[in-house]
């Protein structure tokens, strides 16, 4: 029998590349994943003895860093109490501590919890909910969605039918998504004022579909991996209006921005509006586990109960894990005791000039930043082939994809670390410049 437990890391890596889908591979260019062996604070160790500075955050959820002393006490004293439990007819202090926490923390209106698994999941929940809501009010004619181009809100079916439609994977499968109505994505910078050009899309499109319009679903104010863009508040705040004038429910994905990272605890916040649903993820356990969870108001949940099924219809076999309750009640300790406010402004303020000098680099689009996000945009796709291992080798963990070279590190990097995590990214680029062109 093959002794699975004592191999070489030449062995392991063979069976990743021979077995293992990593996120969006291919069979047929097979690139050559680093091996991680463990993580601290803000650096990753590589297999080979390297250390990476961690610009990622693993997907903008390692906020506090990793292999926290608080996050692991939470992880090891849950899992003497146990690790799992069905959430159907049971329940436990974590779940129902972490569901308190969210209520407190997030717009008053926002009461109800549904504790889901994965970012995608949450969003399907949240879909779900609006089109019970509607169902709840004798409208199942409203039972589309609104979305924004440039949006991302996760892989799952029901969520690839609201990403942005061109870059996204409509196309692949056309005949099996619903069809959803798209505005343009907001022009508008943050910190500006919208326009009324700006309006017209998704004021047009709420104008002529809202008798048949379930919900619009955005991500606020930051547009994540669909293109890394900060756009206005005041866009934000008037389509908020256009909901409340229309009676369409506004579902805020704030997946990637919750808990701080545009500079507020949820980025709603820069525009002052409540959404009546509210998904949050990635953040949520301080990367050490999947969990995400959907949030609406009383008034939603009581709906959506009155309606035909009476009951809202969703139930995850690990729904409400308490290892990834318990562990995300101790991150929103952690968060919520520190300073982040200040700390992500201080991150805002080095990517600010750290990476500023990028403006220089010949095929450099645009450079911005917004709380702890940093992003330079190239005119042309990064070569991911060569641009991955030159960052390891400069001491770097970075993932771009498409033109975007972006960076959301963890909340607690030092000053140091970040200018050298800057310093570091623009050495990289100009190296792919000078030799690419
Ligand atoms: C990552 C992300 C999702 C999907 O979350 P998963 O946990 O990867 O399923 C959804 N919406 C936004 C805005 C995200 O950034």
């Amino acid at each position: 029998m093959t002794d699975y437990k004592h191999v070489s890391a030449e062995q392991w890596l063979e069976w990743d590349r021979n077995h293992i889908w990593h996120p969006y591979s291919s069979v047929h260019s097979p690139v050559t994943p680093f091996a991680v062996s463990s993580a601290k604070g803000v650096r990753l160790t590589l297999a080979d003895g390297r250390e990476v500075i961690d610009g990622m955050a693993s997907w903008w959820s390692a906020i506090h860093g990793y292999n926290h002393p608080a996050l692991n006490e939470a992880a090891k004293s849950q899992l003497e109490a146990m690790s799992h439990v069905m959430f159907g007819g049971l329940t436990h202090q974590p779940a129902a501590t972490l569901g308190k926490r969210l209520v407190d923390m997030t717009p008053a209106s926002l009461t109800r919890v549904f504790i889901a698994d994965s970012g995608s999941v949450a969003v399907e929940v949240a879909i779900k909910m609006a089109l019970q809501y509607w169902i709840g009010r004798g409208r199942s004619d409203k039972h589309r969605l609104l979305a924004l181009r440039n949006g991302y809100h996760g892989d799952t079916f029901a969520t690839m039918a609201i990403c942005d439609p061109v870059n996204g994977m409509h196309h692949l499968f056309n005949k099996v998504l619903p069809q959803h109505l798209f505005a343009d994505a907001p022009a508008t910078p943050f910190g500006e004022t919208a326009s009324d050009q700006d309006m017209a899309s998704i004021t047009r499109l709420i104008e002529q579909h809202h008798h048949e319009l379930a919900a619009v679903v955005l991500e606020p104010i930051v547009q994540g991996a669909g293109g890394m863009r900060f756009y206005s508040a005041d866009y934000l705040r008037r389509v908020r209006a256009l909901c409340d004038q229309y009676d369409v429910l506004l579902i805020a994905d704030e997946i990637a921005t919750g808990f701080g990272r545009s500079g507020k605890l949820f980025a709603c916040e820069h525009a002052g509006i409540e959404p009546d649903i509210l998904c949050v993820g990635k953040a949520l356990t301080g990367g050490y586990l999947s969990l995400a969870a959907t949030l609406c108001s009383e008034e939603l949940a009581a709906t959506i109960c009155s309606g035909e099924a009476g009951a809202f219809m969703h139930g995850p076999t690990f729904m409400g894990n308490p290892l990834a309750c318990a562990i995300a009640n101790a991150s929103l300790d952690v968060l919520l005791s520190s300073d982040w406010q200040s700390q992500v402004a201080a991150i805002e303020q080095g990517l600010r000039s750290g990476l500023a000098p990028a403006r220089e680099i010949p095929g450099v689009a645009d450079v911005r930043c917004l709380g702890a996000i940093g992003v330079i945009e190239l005119q042309q796709p990064v070569n991911m082939a060569t641009i991955q291992p030159r960052f390891v080798d400069h001491g770097v963990w970075l993932r771009p994809f498409g033109k975007l070279v972006y960076t959301m590190p963890p909340y607690t990097i030092s000053p140091d670390d970040l200018a050298l995590l800057c310093a570091k990214t623009i050495a990289v680029l100009s190296e792919e410049h000078a030799q690419h062109g």
